[in-house]
């Protein structure tokens, strides 16, 4: 008995070695007097904050929500305005969809604010105005517990954090910090879709700056050290129509050859490579009494390196040029279209980055609710877009979070005002280098 508890210690114990062994220690820090005065800045401001975030988690902006996205960021334009940014708009062209019923994806603009000034770092403040939840979706609205969590669409993912963000700008300014600054803010409306229609602006932006901060959630108070990559697929099948009685024989089933190559793509899964796939949605056929004559999949793929997401994408497209099923009378069916795309690169660890991390684990021992270490995520940001093409870019910075994309989505009140003091502290440092 002794001996198995002996082993199964040890066997935890290594199990976990890699997972702790080189993770990252806090670097000690101590507030200027100046950073004393924006964090009791924040702290005298929490009613304000919380109204704010009652009144933003109520706007609907899903991410084909136009008028409700273009709602949203007017109001931080005008935020911004104030703040002594000026502001554009970058507008994204909309992208076919390939699936039975067709159509396209419609992107409201992007939203660009910049302050230029003397100081020598150029920093890239960048979040999403677009949430998962659908306009008729039931959940559309902040409760607050007595225990201070807060529950509501994009608390943590992520209008908690433009609101950090925000907030962390407004006490950089009270302190006259943004003066000479060179800052400029994205807030796209597409991140929830793969950031499709951004990409390339976020890139442009990328390239044009030292250093990146994004205000996605964390979870369990761990900042993201590392990402996965991200690619999503969409699969068109062809079959013919046909009467599912009087003339089964001259039908093609659009229906029966997605099921088989359902099951080989999601046979492309493989823990141990890091590499996941899910046939997140599918659809096929219109009539109980019909052979179905058309069928489509939406995929998503993670995988750890772009090497990787090639590969996977080159496998599922084999798998689609290759037919499960035949109709001597009708050889050249079913026919299968594929759309992909390897939308987020995965973001490998950076060492601009881990100090950033350690240094903001420092930070948060001294502000509350103390990042308590680092993680390997299987979710991706515009973080992962930015950092490959060379800007260094800590994605975690917003309120820490759980249950994000569904109605269980929460953060609470402590980290959210916790969060805030934080970002101006980290950004105010940035201003400085
Ligand atoms: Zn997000």
């Amino acid at each position: 008995m002794k001996k198995i508890k002996l082993i199964l210690t040890l066997s935890f114990f290594y199990t976990c070695l890699p997972l702790f062994g080189d993770d990252l220690k806090a670097t000690p820090s101590v507030l200027t007097a100046e950073e004393k005065r924006m964090v009791n800045w924040i702290e005298v401001r929490q009613d304000e904050m919380l109204s704010d975030m009652r009144r933003h988690v109520a706007m609907n902006t899903g991410t084909e929500n136009i008028e409700g996205i273009e709602q949203y960021r007017s109001l931080f334009a005008k935020e911004l305005n104030d703040l002594g940014f000026s502001t554009q708009l970058h507008s994204s062209e909309s992208l076919a969809v390939l699936s039975c019923n067709g159509g396209e994806i419609k992107f409201a603009d992007h939203l660009q604010a910049a302050r230029t000034g003397k100081k020598e770092n150029r920093i890239l403040l960048n979040g999403h105005l677009d949430t998962v939840f659908p306009q008729n979706d039931q959940f559309q609205s902040l409760q607050i517990d007595e225990d201070g969590t807060l529950h509501g669409p994009g608390v943590a993912d992520m209008k908690g954090g433009l609101l950090v963000m925000l907030y962390a700008l407004k006490a950089l300014d009270a302190e006259g910090k943004l003066a000479e600054s060179n800052i400029t803010v994205l807030l796209n409306s597409d991140e929830e879709i793969g950031s499709l229609g951004s990409r390339q602006l976020i890139e442009r932006l990328a390239r044009q700056h030292d250093v990146g901060l994004v205000f996605e959630s964390s979870h369990n108070n761990e900042m993201t050290r590392s990402r996965k990559g991200l690619g999503q697929v969409r699969l068109k099948i062809s079959g013919r129509e046909s009467h599912a009685g009087a003339a089964h024989e001259r039908g093609v089933s659009a229906n029966l050859e997605l099921a088989h190559k359902v099951i080989e793509i999601e046979k492309l899964t493989d823990y141990s490579q890091k590499v996941t796939v899910n046939v997140g949605v599918i659809a096929g056929g219109e009539k109980r009494n019909t052979i179905a004559g058309c069928a489509d999949a939406y995929i998503d793929l993670r995988y750890p390196s772009l090497a990787s997401g090639k590969q996977l994408q080159a496998e599922i497209r084999k798998i689609s040029a290759e037919k499960s099923i035949a109709n001597k009378h009708f050889p050249d069916l079913p026919k299968t279209e594929v759309w992909a795309r390897l939308h987020r690169p995965a973001k490998k660890q950076n060492e601009m980055v881990d100090q950033l991390i350690a240094e903001s684990m420092g930070l948060s021992l001294v502000l509350g609710e103390p990042v308590i270490g680092t993680r390997y995520s299987g979710g991706g940001t515009d973080g992962s877009i930015m950092q490959a093409v060379g800007l260094p870019t800590l994605d975690s910075l917003g309120v820490d979070g759980e249950g994000a994309h569904s109605s269980r989505e929460k953060t609470s009140v402590k980290s959210f005002i916790a969060r805030t003091k934080l970002a101006a502290v980290m950004i105010g440092r940035q201003i400085d280098k």
